[in-house]
C-alpha cells in the first residue's frame, strides 16, 4: 500500500463519485493528494477526511474549464505540497442529454470546455516547466469516445477528443519519460450516473444501479496506472475490461 510514497498527485474532479475515491486511493498508496473542483468546499470535505487518515490532503477550488484556475490550482499545489507528479484529469460533465436537434449550442460547448478543453488546460499548466521524465498523466475517459450513444453528443465527442489528447500526449513526450494513460472505468455508481438514469435517453440510462461499479474499483486500477510497475502500458487507453490489468491491480475479476 505505498506504491506511491514521496509521490505528489493532482486530481482534478475530486470532490465526489470516482475522483473523490481516486484521491482516497492514491493517499492510501503513500502520495500526497491535491483535490481540485468548483466546489472547494466538498473537495474540502473529501480532503479532511483523507487528513484523518494521517495522509497529506489539501483542496484547492478550480474550474477546469478557465486556464488561468489551473495554473493556480498547479501552483497551489506545488507551494504547499511540492511539484506535482502525477495528473489525473477526471472532471467531466455529461450534460447536455438532448437529441442532436434539440441541443442548446451553450451547453454542448459548456461539455467540450470542461470535457476536453479542462483536461488540456490542467496538462498544460501541469507541464509548464516542460519536467516530462518520471511524471504521469492519466485522463478518465469513457466507452462514450469509441462508441456513439444517442443524446450525449456533446459528451461522445468531447471523450472522443480526450482520447486523441491521450495520445497526442504520449507521442510528443513519452520518449522524454512521460508516462500517459487514458482509463475508461466502465459503469460507475456515481452522481453522473444519477443523472443519466433521470434522463432515460439511451440504452446506458436504463442500466440498474445495482449493475454499476463501486467508485473504489476504477480508483483502484487508475492509482495502480499511477505507479512504476504499470510502465510498460504507457501511452495507451485501457479499459475496465481488460482482466490483466485487473488482476495486476488487485481489482476483482468481472464475471
Ligand atoms: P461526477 O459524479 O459527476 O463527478 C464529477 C467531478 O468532476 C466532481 O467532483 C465535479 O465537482 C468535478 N467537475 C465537474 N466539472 C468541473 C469543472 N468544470 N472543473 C473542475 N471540476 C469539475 O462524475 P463521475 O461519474 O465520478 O465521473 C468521473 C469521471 O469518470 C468523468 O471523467 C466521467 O466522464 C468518467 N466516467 C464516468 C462513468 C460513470 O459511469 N460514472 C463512466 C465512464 C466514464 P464540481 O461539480 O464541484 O466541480
Amino acid at each position: 500500500m505505498n506504491g506511491l510514497r514521496g509521490k505528489r498527485a493532482v486530481v482534478v474532479g475530486a470532490s465526489r463519485g470516482l475522483g473523490a475515491a481516486l484521491a482516497r486511493r492514491l493517499a492510501a498508496e503513500g502520495a500526497a493528494v491535491a483535490l481540485v473542483a468548483r466546489s472547494r468546499e466538498r473537495a474540502a470535505e473529501v480532503a479532511r477526511s483523507i487528513g484523518a487518515t494521517g495522509a497529506r490532503a489539501i483542496a484547492v477550488g478550480g474550474d477546469a474549464a478557465r486556464y488561468a484556475d489551473m495554473q493556480r490550482a498547479m501552483a497551489e499545489c506545488g507551494a504547499r505540497l511540492g511539484r506535482a507528479d502525477i495528473l489525473v484529469n477526471n472532471a467531466a460533465v455529461i450534460e447536455p442529454i438532448a437529441r442532436f436537434v434539440e441541443t442548446d449550442p451553450a451547453a454542448w460547448a459548456e461539455n467540450i470546455g470542461v470535457t476536453l478543453l479542462g483536461a488540456y488546460h490542467a496538462a498544460r499548466a501541469f507541464l509548464a516547466d516542460g519536467a516530462a521524465a518520471g511524471r504521469v498523466i492519466v485522463n478518465v475517459s469513457s466507452g462514450a469516445a469509441h462508441q456513439p450513444l444517442e443524446g450525449w453528443s456533446a459528451y461522445c465527442a468531447a471523450k472522443a477528443g480526450l482520447h486523441m489528447l491521450t495520445l497526442a500526449l504520449a507521442a510528443e513526450l513519452g520518449e522524454q519519460g512521460l508516462r500517459v494513460y487514458g482509463y475508461a472505468p466502465g459503469l460507475v455508481d456515481t452522481a453522473m450516473q444519477e443523472t443519466i438514469r433521470a434522463s432515460g435517453i439511451n440504452p446506458i440510462s436504463r442500466k440498474r444501479r445495482d449493475e454499476l461499479a463501486p467508485a473504489d474499483e476504477p480508483a483502484r486500477i487508475i492509482a495502480y496506472l499511477c505507479t512504476g510497475e504499470a510502465s510498460d502500458l504507457a501511452g495507451r487507453e485501457l479499459d475496465f475490461r481488460d482482466a490483466s490489468l485487473r488482476r495486476r491491480a488487485g481489482a476483482p475479476a468481472l464475471e
